[in-house]
């Protein structure tokens, strides 16, 4: 097959197009939630809105966010899958559970068709990052409960030969990427760095050893941070690119293409919007906001404005590929911001300066405190083993190209030994705080809400923060 796309018609809809199409799914998709969802049905009622307000995309800004403390807590108060559910449960076939800070799993329904669809999607992201049925790909992801395990099928269902192979000791990965020869892998940014020390470490040569020539990473920003990119590239001597999923909707929402300039959205499954986190405000096309996705055609459990948590921005000019989807760039969590003398301060940023620094090994760690009422961090990093340069010199370059890439230098900078360093085998923890307090959230806001036994009858009203 030498197609270029999976889906060409979607993926190059014209944008007129796109946006008629967005519109009538979304005008369909609230009309559904407000009559099958008990949450949204009075949601929509208290904010006295109606699915037929929404005359243009524009409009959706009448309706009210949710995030996932709403979703963790609608779980809670009408168990098992919440009252933002639209079907019944004999009709939902998958549920992906995800843990939040506060150890309950928000549980992420599909129906059969959703599924379906959230498989298709993943085929078409698959093949924009290249993926061929020539392929041997190894899923090297979690898959108990995990929305990114089954994303395996889409690159079956695309024709690739699959590895299921999830999450299992390097060792033994090693061992089949060895055996099995495998041309494509999937994992996090921070392992992909950890497997190919690893390897190295036991005498494997990366480039001849091995046949991997594409990496595909998500669940931190790494894959988007150039530098960070070029040097999993260079490790492996493969190309990296970078998706980005929340458990909340699909395993993957959007992929790079082999132009490698933001990630392209599932446009016709979500329609995304950037806000300012602090006034809720929407920000202009290119600036940096919180994302806030509103599903398209999700039936189990429509998500309608729904805040990601994640910071990060979108550029709906089109693409060089032909895509018409727009794409997004994510670069970190609002929860792992800091606020720096006013400055928005992300791990990504810190990444950024150290990976740009080549006498560093690229590992990292921010620690965060609070001197006289005001926060400062800290940055430690480690010495790469070649380096020929003073931890003076380098203590001074990360503290400069710091000051220069943010505006706000760190308190004081650390140079370790090439090692030193905890390495991560999935996610990354790249911030320690020690702060005594953190930063109130934005203000709490109640409302009734009615709740349901499980055969959605009411059994009680009470008052819902969130
Ligand atoms: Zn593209």
């Amino acid at each position: 097959m030498t197609k270029k796309y999976w889906n060409e018609e979607i993926e190059t809809l014209p944008l007129n197009n796109l946006r008629k199409l967005q519109l009538k799914s979304l005008q369909e998709h609230l009309e559904f939630a407000y009559q099958h969802s008990p949450y949204y049905g009075a949601s929509f009622r208290k904010h006295g809105v109606l699915p037929s307000d929404l005359k243009s995309l524009e409009d959706l800004y009448r309706f009210p966010f949710i995030d996932k403390k709403v979703e963790r807590d609608r779980q809670v108060a009408s168990p098992l899958l919440g009252d933002l559910v639209a079907v019944e449960e004999k009709d939902v076939v998958f549920v992906s559970a995800s843990s939040g800070s506060t150890g309950i799993p928000t549980l992420s329904p599909f129906t059969k068709e959703d599924f379906y669809e959230f498989q298709d999607v993943e085929s078409r992201l698959f093949w924009a990052a290249g993926m061929r049925p020539t392929d041997r790909y190894v899923h090297a992801l979690n898959f108990t409960l995990f929305v990114g395990g089954p994303d395996v099928i889409g690159a079956q269902n695309l024709g690739a030969l699959c590895l299921w192979v999830g999450t299992i000791p390097s060792e033994r990965l090693l061992f089949i990427l060895k055996e099995f020869q495998p041309t494509i892998i999937w994992t996090t940014p921070s392992y992909a760095w950890y497997l190919g020390e690893t390897a190295q470490k036991q005498g494997i040569n990366l480039h001849t050893d091995l046949s991997i020539r594409k990496i595909i990473v998500a669940g931190e920003p790494g894959g988007s941070i150039p530098a960070t990119r070029k040097a999993i590239e260079e490790l492996w001597n493969a190309d990296l690119y970078d998706f980005f999923g929340i458990s909340d909707i699909f395993g993957a929402c959007a992929g790079m293409c082999d132009k490698k300039d933001g990630l392209h959205l599932a446009e016709d499954h979500i329609y995304v919007e950037v806000i300012d986190p602090g006034t809720l405000e929407p920000v202009p096309d290119g600036q940096k906001g919180e994302l806030v996705f509103t599903t398209l055609r999700k039936r189990a459990r429509p998500l309608i404005r729904f805040r990601t948590g994640d910071i990060g921005l979108v550029n709906r000019e089109q693409c060089e590929c032909g895509r018409t989807h727009a794409r997004i760039s994510v670069t970190g969590r609002i929860d792992d911001m800091i606020i720096v003398s006013g400055v928005n301060v992300f791990p990504s940023d810190i990444e950024y300066v150290v990976r740009n620094i080549p006498s560093l090994t690229g590992e990292y760690r921010i620690t965060v405190v609070e001197e006289n009422h005001m926060t400062k961090f800290d940055i430690e990093a480690e010495r790469s083993v070649h380096a020929n340069v003073s931890d003076e010199y380098l203590v001074n370059q990360i503290s400069h190209l710091t000051k220069t890439r943010l505006g706000v230098k760190p308190r004081q900078v650390k140079v370790l030994n090439s090692g030193e360093l905890p390495r991560a085998t999935h996610k990354a923890k790249r911030i320690v705080d020690l702060r005594g307090y953190k930063v109130p959230k934005e203000k709490v806001e109640y409302f009734e809400v009615k709740k349901y036994d499980k055969n959605r009858s009411v059994v009680s009203t009470g008052q819902l923060s969130h």
